[in-house]
Order: structure tokens, then C-alpha cells, then sequence
């Protein structure tokens, strides 16, 4: 999501005249957008905006950005602990960025058309903001508000923007983004819709919640090609008494049930897991374990919880250091293994691979592959996977 809205503030920088350098000092602007989701991100993006009061003073007239989530949570304090930045933008005013810009009168006006970011093969795009759940750990709701989805002609009009500067691939994202209502336009209508659009060769989403997968949802995208059998659902924990004091909106059971919902339509899935939630007892926590090996994820992406101040779960006795270690390295060890068997059992299907360099892709189930001879960067290639090597499959041609 921060690189969507990066691209997006970006363009309103390219519309005043900005052309995008990755050298310091070239730069006349520098925009920090931040994600406060874990404190270590928020420490990184002050400390690096710290660092740059030297830079700023060295030439006169450079100015200094820092938008997103962590501008919205610090806020004005920021301003009073570095005097010389010049623009907070929050996670909520990304939409209002061009105007953020002009009322500082630190930029010269817009030209009527902004220049777009080449977005490379995958084009990120937002269609909502803000979240309507409360989980306990999470700080996203206090910073970017509840949802509010984005008109499907915006939508739209952006696809077609992200495929006329080059992309293949479209990444539609939300944080819970199969939530995503504009009247009569479901998130599955949405999906479809955009598959539709020339030049979109394949459509992925993230980040969903568990509850909104329907069985209309899945008869309306299970037989479109274009969308990619892939699923990044964040599970967090496989007991339902942690679910319930994390507030996440569903049990172990219903998570399963969508899980065998989803994979009965052929899509494989990958999760977030939290160790160490304050209340995680340890049969909570060999129930995580028992959960990542009946679901048979494909992956995993596994955290020790760390917690958020201003979140009910920030007030809860944390566990002991070594004990999230201690978990997490179990849980990883678990995960790597299935995630090698999961690629194991790719060994003889079909995959259709968008190829990201000459001989690597990845399939529309989100795996690695490997090809044998080259291939077109962002070309589809269909093929059948010969062999896999620890978390990389390798086609016949
Ligand atoms: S669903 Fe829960 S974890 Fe995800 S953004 Fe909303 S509050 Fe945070």
C-alpha cells in the first residue's frame, strides 16, 4: 500500500516538475512515507529523518516530506522535535496531497497532466482506505480511519493508467479489501471488471480479512483466468481464544472452512502469524502450529508480536523475550518444511508464469519458476514444472 501511495504522491511531484532520483544528493525533495504498523518501521523513518537536517542545511532551498502513517500518529510534534521539516502529510490526506503542496506554497503549481511513475510489470492500486475492525494489537484504525472505499471509476481510470505506462499485473489493495463496496459493485464485479481492461494480463489482491470470502465471491472470480489463484489471508493465530482477544472476527473452524472454500476453487493461500500475543498460553500457541499443517499454507510470514502504544493490547502483560523467541523459531521451522512440501507438490502441473526477468516468473499461484530458455520480460508463459528446490520450482521449457 505504501508503494501505491508513494506513486501517487510522486505523481503530484511530477506534476510540479520533480523528475525521481535514488541519489540523496541530487534530490532538491526528499519524501519519507512511513508505515507505523511495527515500531521498529516508525523508529527507522524519525531517526532517518534526523539524519537529514545536515543534508537539508548544506543547500538552501531543499525541502523535506514526511508523510503516511506515521505522520498521522506523531502529527505536529514532529515539527516541534525537527523545525526543519518542511510538510507533514497523513495517512488520511494522501488523496489531498496536490493540495497539501500548493497550500504550502513551497512548490510551483501543478501542470495539467502529471507525469505516472512507470509502475514496472505490477501495477499497485488502491481502492480503499482505513480499516472498520478494532483488532487489539493493531494501530491501523487509530491512523487511517474506518473505510472508505474509492469509486470503481477512479478505480478504473487508474488501471488504465498503470497498464498505458507499462504494466502487466494489477495489485489491487486495500486493508481489508475484499470489503470493497461502490454501490452495486461488489469486490468480485470489481476483480472482473478489471480483468476486462486491455492490456491486464492477470489481477491479484491483497490484503483480505477471512469473513468476506463468500461463496458468491468464489463462483464469481473461480473461472477467470486472469485472476491469479493466490490468497495472502493473515490468519494471526490458530486458537480461537486468541482470536476472540486479539478481536479478529472469526474462530479457528470458520478460518478453516474458508481455506478449504478457497482452495476448492484452486487457490493456494499464504498467511501472517502472530507469536507471543500476551494471552497466548501454550496449547494457544501448538494450536498455531496444528493450524499452519492442517490449512496447508504455501507460505508464511511470521512475527513475534511487539506491542503498539495507544492498542488495548499495549496495556496486557508482554511475555518474556526468550519465549517469542523460542516460539518463533518452532513456528518457522514448521513453516519451512510445509512450504517445501507445498512446492514439491507442484512437480508435474501446468503453471502459467509472467515472466519478471528472461528465465524467472511467477505463476499465477504465486510460486517461483524457473524457465529453461528465455522468455520475454512480462510475457505469460504456460509450462510444466519439472522439478522444485527448496522454495523455487523449475519448468520444462
Ligand atoms: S483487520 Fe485488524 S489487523 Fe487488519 S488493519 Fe484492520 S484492525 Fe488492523
Amino acid at each position: 500500500m505504501n508503494l501505491a501511495d508513494s506513486e501517487e504522491m510522486f505523481a503530484q511531484l511530477a506534476a510540479r516538475g520533480f523528475v525521481q532520483t535514488d541519489c540523496l544528493e541530487q534530490a532538491d525533495v526528499v519524501l519519507i512515507n512511513t508505515c507505523t504498523v511495527r515500531d521498529h518501521a516508525e523508529h527507522k523513518a524519525v531517526s532517518f529523518l534526523g539524519r537529514l537536517g545536515a543534508w537539508k542545511r548544506e543547500k538552501p532551498g531543499r525541502r523535506i516530506i514526511f508523510a503516511g502513517c506515521a505522520a498521522q500518529r506523531l502529527g505536529q510534534q514532529l515539527k516541534k522535535q525537527f523545525p526543519f521539516l518542511d510538510l507533514l502529510s497523513g495517512a488520511k490526506e494522501i488523496e489531498q496531497f496536490g493540495d497539501t503542496l500548493d497550500e504550502s506554497s513551497l512548490f510551483p503549481p501543478a501542470a495539467p497532466q502529471g507525469e505516472i511513475l512507470s509502475p514496472g510489470l505490477t501495477g499497485y492500486v488502491t481502492i480503499m482506505r482505513g480499516c472498520n475492525f478494532a483488532c487489539t494489537y493493531c494501530i491501523v484504525p487509530s491512523v487511517r480511519g474506518p473505510i472508505k472505499c474509492l469509486p470503481v471509476a477512479d478505480i478504473l481510470a487508474n488501471v488504465h493508467r498503470k497498464v498505458k505506462a507499462g504494466a502487466k499485473e494489477i495489485m489491487l489493495l486495500g486493508q481489508t479489501v475484499n470489503a470493497y463496496k461502490d454501490g452495486t459493485c461488489s469486490f468480485a464485479d470489481l476483480m472482473n471488471k478489471t480483468t476486462e481492461i486491455p492490456g491486464v494480463e492477470r489481477v491479484r489482491f491483497t490484503s483480505p480479512h477471512p469473513i468476506y470470502f463468500t461463496p458468491e465471491f468464489l463462483s464469481a472470480v473461480k473461472d477467470n483466468p486472469k485472476i491469479a489463484k493466490h490468497v495472502h489471508m493473515p490468519a494471526q493465530s490458530g486458537s480461537s481464544k486468541v482470536l476472540s482477544e486479539m478481536k479478529r472476527g472469526y474462530t479457528r473452524e470458520i478460518l478453516l472452512e474458508k481455506i478449504q472454500e478457497l482452495k476448492a476453487v484452486g487457490f493456494q493461500i499464504s498467511t501472517d502469524l502472530i507469536v507471543g500475543f500476551p494471552t497466548e498460553t501454550e496449547d494457544d500457541f501448538n494450536q498455531t502450529l496444528s493450524l499452519v499443517e492442517q490449512a496447508g499454507f504455501s507460505a508464511a510470514f511470521c512475527y513475534k508480536y511487539s506491542p503498539r502504544q495507544g492498542t488495548p493490547a499495549a496495556q496486557m502483560k508482554l511475555h518474556p523475550q526468550n519465549v517469542l523467541e523460542q516460539r518463533l523459531d518452532i513456528l518457522l521451522n514448521k513453516v519451512r518444511s510445509l512450504a517445501e512440501d507445498a512446492y514439491q507438490a507442484q512437480i508435474g502441473s501446468v503453471q502459467e508464469v509472467l515472466m519478471e526477468s528472461p528465465e524467472k516468473g511467477r505463476s499465477s499461484s504465486n510460486f517461483w519458476v524457473q524457465t529453461k530458455q528465455a522468455h520475454p520480460v512480462g510475457s505469460i508463459v504456460r509450462t510444466e514444472i519439472e522439478k522444485a528446490d527448496g522454495t523455487l520450482l523449475f519448468a520444462r521449457n
